[in-house]
């Protein structure tokens, strides 16, 4: 059901007023998790004047170690709504566990599937019911093709708008934190109707890394970003070592302008 032969045209993904897939760019953006109101307003309002079509932040997250912050769940979710609403954006968010798959469908307009879970068999089979688009990360050590088979559950149980998303995998190298796999992209692109967006941020790990690879990404063919964006990384609860100040945001999406002309 993902593969091109079977259906020739790209699939459009419809959030908010946006459409990703098809044509067009479409930048999606926000701190790495929800925190406070406050801070999240003034992140979401950035980056929306800067010309994001869409407000990304996890209310639940999926740390490496437990002692970490978590994510404010139910309360994050409703902050999220709330500052959507203000701004007049599409939210998208996290969702980790089949159980949670209703009350995310509620309140956010995309669930994202995380690195961590894109082989949650059973949450893809939850997500496939859900009447709101997904995007599915590449999970940290999956081929291509394990992507791909992953949107195939979403697909298969029903639910054809699909975003995925190339975030990094875990290779030899250690100076980023993952390596970005743009090659994947534009075999994606190739291969699926499906839209493909690009997550710089957790594909380097290092914010001064991640405008150039988001020229790249736009210049091999990708529909979008998923841009973490924080108004104050340093003081981020979680992922500010790649997050971008607001200003270099500005520049990234003024860069994108000549890329995306010549594509
Ligand atoms: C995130 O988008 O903040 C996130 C946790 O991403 P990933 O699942 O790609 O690590
Ligand atoms: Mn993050």
């Amino acid at each position: 059901l993902v593969s091109r032969e079977m259906h020739p045209h790209d699939t459009v993904v419809r959030f908010g007023k946006a459409n990703i897939g098809g044509g067009g760019f479409a930048v999606i953006a926000g701190p790495c998790a929800v925190e406070t109101e406050e801070r999240l307003r003034d992140s979401a309002k950035a980056v929306a004047s800067a010309g994001a079509i869409a407000i990304r932040a996890g209310a639940y997250k999926p740390r490496s170690s437990p002692y970490s912050f978590q994510g404010h769940g139910p309360e994050g979710l409703a902050t999220l709504r709330k500052i959507g609403d203000e701004l007049g954006l599409p939210v998208v968010t996290e969702v980790m566990d089949t159980a949670d798959v209703d009350a995310v469908a509620e309140s956010a307009d995309m669930l994202q599937v995380g690195a961590r879970n894109m082989q949650n068999f059973s949450l893809l089979k939850a997500l496939g019911k859900v009447r709101k688009p997904v995007l599915l990360k590449r999970g940290l050590a999956a081929k291509v093709e394990d992507l791909l088979l992953a949107a195939e559950y979403l697909l298969a149980a029903g639910n054809e708008q699909v975003i995925l998303c190339e975030r990094g995998i875990r290779t030899f190298e250690t100076v980023t934190r993952n390596t970005l796999d743009l090659n994947a992209v534009a075999y994606m692109k190739q291969k699926t109707h499906l839209p493909v967006v690009v997550d710089p941020s957790h594909g380097t790990g290092v914010r001064d890394l991640v405008v150039p690879m988001s020229l790249a990404a736009a210049a091999c063919g990708a529909d979008g970003l998923l841009v973490e964006v924080h108004e104050n990384p340093v003081e981020a609860w979680s992922d500010g070592a790649q997050s971008l100040y607001p200003h270099q945001f500005e520049a990234l999406m003024a860069g994108l302008q000549p890329v995306l002309a010549a594509v």
